[in-house]
């Protein structure tokens, strides 16, 4: 079944911080989001984030001669790749920019195909509402994710501790970073979330599930809806940065 992809996005310092570090980019005909929030603590994590989102939104868009016959997994993990590589470079050639680090999280479907693929590294995370359930598709790449799957810590915990956003990999860092690849199949009337973790330190799954629910039942738009989210999170404390993307999959016709 071919498909049609809708996206909308929202962005936002959040109510403490005077520089929005996140960096957000979605395109409808190339059906793919990113999202991306520079290193809090590190130089210029505006300018990681930034240059993280539009190498990857051109490497989806265009695809490069060497790899527009690649699946869509590889033409993910080349376009992050690349990201990876020009943070590092821009670290290296400005010492004001030294150590910039960024998270990226990516999604592109294929609307002919139906398949989806997840390029994700750092502590961004995807989800999927399908069916009026959340999922989360991403695993964080943190210290405290770390010490949930051990056992030492509930998730809760480590959502409100204080090294919750300790990344274990980011963009940009003097060890290149290895994506997580997620893969699978859209079906239609699915919604993709991509979001920093601005609003998911602000609210649950729960919180998120009752905003997409009241969203979805007045039948407002996506932007609307993006906005809805990025001001729960605000409503909420708004401590950090906010981005939201969001893509919606809807049958060709
Ligand atoms: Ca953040």
């Amino acid at each position: 079944m071919p498909y049609r992809v809708d996206v909308a996005t929202s962005t936002d310092p959040g109510l403490l911080r005077s520089r929005n570090e996140d960096a957000v980019q979605a395109d409808a005909p190339g059906g793919f989001a990113v999202v991306a929030d520079g290193m809090g603590g590190h130089p210029a994590g505006d300018v990681a984030s930034r240059l993280a989102v539009g190498r990857v939104a051109d490497a989806l868009t265009r695809g490069s001669a060497s790899n527009l016959d690649a699946g869509l997994g590889d033409r993910m993990a080349e376009a992050v790749r690349l990201a990876d590589g020009d943070v590092r470079r821009e670290g290296r050639a400005d010492p004001d920019r030294a150590g910039m680090g960024t998270t990226l999280t990516a999604l592109v479907v294929d609307p002919s195909s139906g398949r989806f693929v997840i390029g994700h590294v750092g502590d961004s995370r995807a989800y999927r509402w399908r069916q009026g359930s959340l999922e989360l598709l991403t695993r964080d790449q943190t210290w405290v994710q770390a010490e949930v799957e051990a056992g030492r810590l509930t998730s809760e915990q480590a959502r409100r501790h204080p090294w919750s956003s300790v990344l274990s990999q980011a963009l940009g860092l003097e060890t290149a970073a290895v994506p997580s690849l997620v893969e699978g199949e859209v079906r239609a009337g699915d919604l993709y979330l991509l979001c920093s973790d601005g609003l998911t330190a602000m609210l649950t799954d729960d919180d998120i599930v009752a905003v997409l629910e009241a969203d979805t039942g007045e039948g407002q738009g996506l932007e609307a809806t993006a906005d809805a989210l990025v001001a729960r999170a605000n409503d909420a404390g708004g401590v950090d940065n906010i981005t939201v993307a969001l893509l919606a999959v809807t049958p060709s016709d």
